[in-house]
C-alpha cells in the first residue's frame, strides 16, 4: 500500500536526537529548543516563536493568550480540522461555524460580518491544504470591529499570502509539526507572533504560569504546553531543509497536474492570485456526473489497488460533538459540505516516486473509463 504521508527524516535528525541524548538534554530547555525558535520565527518573518507540544496545544494556548473566556464567541471557518474548534471549546467558548469561500477554501470574508455578533471576541482563519487565507480582508473585518485574529498555519509551514509569510498575518499563528505535516518533528507545535506582551504572557501559560522572576511561584493556573530538547532535534533537521523538501513536494504537486489533465470530472484545487501554495496534502475533488464514480468509490477504488487516500475533513457542524451547537446556528454551509463530499488527498511524500504518482494517477483515469 502506498501511504498517504511519510516523514522525510533523511537530513541530521538523528544525529541531533543522539547529541541531545548524549548531552543529557532531553527535557524542556536546550540548544535545540533556542535554535528552533530563533530559525522558525525569521522563516516566519516574526519578532518571536514559541515551541510547544503540538499543533492542538499551540491554538489553546494562543486563545489563552489572548484572554478568551467562557461564553466568548470565535468565529472559525466550518471545513477545518476539527482542532480548531475543539481548541476553542476548552476555553469553555464558543465556535461559530463560517462557510469557506469556493476559491481559497478558508474562511469567507464576505460572511464573517453576518456572524458577528455583540459577544464576537476574534476569528481563526485557517490556511487549510496548504492555501492562505484571505488575509488582508480578514484583518480589515476584525479591526473594524475590534476583534483578534488566530492564524491556524498547521497545514501551511512557509506558505506566502502577497509575498508575506504565513505565521506573520495576525495577531498569533499556531503550527503544527505532527507526522503527517510539511515538517514534523513527531508530535510538535509552535506560535509566532511579534507582540513581546503576548509573548510575555505564552510563556507564562506554557510553564504552569510560572513568574518569569521566581521559580516555584505562580501567577495563573497555567500549563505544561512545552516541546521537549529532543523533539526540538528533529525539527532543527527538518527546518534546515526547508527549501529542498518544499522542492521535492512542489514537484509531487506538478506531476500530480500533469498526469491528472484532462480526466473528466476530477477538478484541481484552486489557487488564488495572491497566494503561494505550501505543498502539504495533494486535493482534488470529484464531480460524481462527470467522473462517473463518487468520492467514496474512487477512495475505495485506490485502496483496493493499494494506494491509500483520505478524504476532506468532514464540515464541523456534521461532527458529532458539534452538531447540538451546530443546530442553534443558522446553519448554512454549502461550500464546506460541497468540499467535505467531494474532496480527495492523494499521497504526498517526498519518497514518492513519479512512478507511484503515474500509477496512482492511471488508476484514476482507469476508474472513469470504467463508468464512462
Ligand atoms: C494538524 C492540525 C492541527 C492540530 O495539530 P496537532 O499537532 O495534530 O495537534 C490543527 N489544525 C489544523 C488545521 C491541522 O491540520
Amino acid at each position: 500500500m502506498i501511504p498517504v504521508a511519510v516523514p522525510d527524516l533523511s537530513g541530521n535528525e538523528e544525529r541531533y536526537v543522539v547529541e541531545a541524548i548524549k548531552g543529557t538534554w532531553i527535557s524542556s530547555s536546550g540548544t535545540f529548543l533556542d535554535r528552533f525558535e530563533k530559525e522558525f520565527a525569521t522563516a516566519c518573518q516574526t519578532d518571536h516563536c514559541l515551541a510547544v507540544a503540538n499543533g492542538t496545544v499551540a491554538l489553546h494556548l494562543a486563545l489563552l493568550t489572548l484572554d478568551v473566556q467562557p461564553g466568548d464567541e470565535v468565529l472559525v471557518p466550518a471545513l477545518t480540522y476539527i482542532a480548531t474548534a475543539n481548541a476553542v471549546r476548552y476555553c469553555g467558548a464558543i465556535p461559530i461555524f463560517v462557510d469557506v469561500d469556493p476559491g481559497a477554501w478558508c474562511i469567507d470574508p464576505e460572511k464573517l460580518a453576518e456572524a458577528i455578533t455583540p459577544r464576537t471576541k476574534g476569528i481563526i482563519a485557517v490556511h487549510l491544504y496548504g492555501h492562505p487565507a484571505d488575509m488582508d480582508a480578514i484583518n480589515q473585518i476584525a479591526s473594524a470591529h475590534d476583534l483578534w485574529v488566530v492564524e491556524d498555519a498547521a497545514e501551511a509551514h512557509m506558505g506566502e499570502y502577497k509575498g508575506r509569510k504565513v505565521g506573520s498575518l495576525s495577531d498569533i499563528a499556531s503550527f503544527s509539526f505532527f507526522g503527517n505535516k510539511v515538517f514534523t518533528s513527531g508530535e510538535g507545535g509552535a506560535l509566532t507572533f511579534n507582540d513581546d506582551a503576548l509573548l510575555e504572557r505564552a510563556k507564562m501559560l506554557r510553564s504552569q504560569g510560572n513568574d518569569p522572576h521566581q521559580r516555584y511561584v505562580h501567577r495563573v493556573v497555567g500549563y505544561n504546553y512545552r516541546m521537549t530538547n529532543l523533539t526540538a532535534a528533529v525539527a532543527c533537521a527538518q527546518i534546515e531543509r526547508a527549501d529542498t523538501i518544499l522542492a521535492r513536494r512542489r514537484e509531487i504537486f506538478e506531476t500530480y497536474d500533469r498526469n491528472l489533465t484532462g480526466i473528466p470530472g476530477i477538478k484541481f484545487r484552486p489557487v488564488m492570485p495572491w497566494a503561494r501554495l505550501t505543498p502539504w496534502l495533494y486535493c482534488l475533488t470529484i464531480d460524481p456526473e462527470q467522473y462517473g464514480a463518487t468520492r467514496d468509490q474512487l477512495a475505495d477504488y485506490l485502496r483496493e489497488n493499494g494506494v491509500d487516500n483520505r478524504p476532506f475533513f468532514p464540515s464541523m457542524h456534521q461532527q458529532p460533538p458539534y452538531l447540538e451547537l451546530a443546530a442553534t446556528q443558522n446553519v448554512h454551509l454549502p461550500q464546506s459540505e460541497h468540499l467535505s463530499a467531494t474532496g480527495l488527498n492523494l499521497p504526498t511524500f517526498t519518497g514518492l516516486s513519479d512512478t507511484q504518482i503515474e500509477t496512482i494517477c492511471n488508476l484514476i483515469a482507469d476508474r472513469a473509463r470504467a463508468a464512462n
